[in-house]
């Protein structure tokens, strides 16, 4: 597995037991952070740095007990911060990250096209002043261009630095853990509400699936519930924003019809547009450039498959 290793910026709310022992070398582990963050199995995870255990005043408990202005003795926070970091970890390991996006950082962001650029500078300023209810970010483009790191790198650090919660999901694996737990027989409540309600909602890959009624009403169901609610919502599409809409390379008919709008319906497409700013970008697939294809130009086949030539740009 992955190395664990540092990830973001050190959480500013904090106030670090360093700050105090202004001599103490930065930790080699965490350079202060108080956490690090790796692939776990199913999700990216973060741990609370063990430097944070050997601290004096409260001894990894997070506690200390402190004599107030009247002389009495109340258990407050220790100022290592632990308790606080702890709780964004918790944040962090509930997100839903993909493993492999555990170290996404807008700053290792790179850019190949100038719409790869604007969309990091939006991004950067969503990181720089969010506050919860503010408008997310609706990323149309095709595969390997980034918008999963952008994603990623604003919900680590959302979870990790400013204490909101977040949950990750792509759309697939959403509508599946939804079926599966109207399967189970739980209810609504214990099904939709945590997506629908959740201060920041991440979806990558929207409108990817069998594009069923079902789906669209599920869909629908929990747009709808936070453009009421004025909750922050985040997307990520490889479809069109609209019909006809050509962007580049188009090859069938059925792919000028595979919009987004036509993917969700109007309804939630409308919503959509308003809760989100929408952003299309392109540029090489990141993905393709350690293959074959990307060094020789052609696509290799496993042998006894048909090669496939690479999509048109
Ligand atoms: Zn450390
Ligand atoms: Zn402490």
């Amino acid at each position: 597995m992955n190395q664990t290793r540092d990830a973001h910026p050190p959480p500013r709310a904090p106030s670090s037991s360093r700050e105090a022992e202004p001599d103490t070398p930065p930790c080699p582990r965490c350079h202060d952070a108080g956490f690090l963050t790796r692939a776990g199995p199913r999700h990216a995870e973060a741990v609370v740095c063990r430097h944070l255990a050997n601290c004096r005043v409260c001894r990894g408990t997070g506690r200390h007990v402190h004599r107030d202005s009247a002389g009495h003795d109340v258990l407050a926070p220790c100022p290592c911060g632990l308790a606080e970091i702890a709780a964004r970890v918790q944040l962090y390991n509930r997100a839903g990250i993909p493993p492999r996006f555990h170290d996404s950082r807008l700053s290792a962001f790179r850019v190949h096209h100038r719409s790869q650029a604007a969309a990091r500078s939006h991004f950067e300023r969503i990181r720089n002043g969010f506050q919860a209810g503010a408008k997310g970010v609706g990323l149309f483009g095709p595969p390997g261009v980034g918008k999963t790191h952008l994603l990623t790198g604003v919900a680590g650090w959302m979870t990790l630095t400013r204490g909101v919660e977040v949950r990750y999901a792509d759309f697939s694996g959403l509508i599946a853990e939804i079926k599966r737990g109207f399967d189970q027989g739980l209810g609504e409540a214990r099904v939709i509400e945590p997506v629908a309600r959740v201060p920041v909602l991440m979806i990558d890959e929207l409108g990817k699936g069998r594009g069923s009624d079902w789906e669209r009403g599920v869909i629908d169901q929990i747009v709808s519930q936070r453009y009421n609610a004025g909750l922050s919502t985040f997307f990520a599409t490889n479809y069109r924003a609209n019909p006809g809409q050509a962007t580049r390379g188009l090859a069938s008919e059925l792919e000028l019809e595979e919009s987004l709008r036509a993917r969700l319906g109007v309804r939630v497409w409308s919503r959509l547009q308003e809760m989100c700013t929408l952003m299309e970008i392109d540029g090489p697939d990141a993905r393709a450039e350690h293959t074959d294809r990307a060094a020789t130009g052609r696509h290799q086949a496993p042998r006894g498959l048909r090669p496939v030539p690479p999509r048109p740009r």
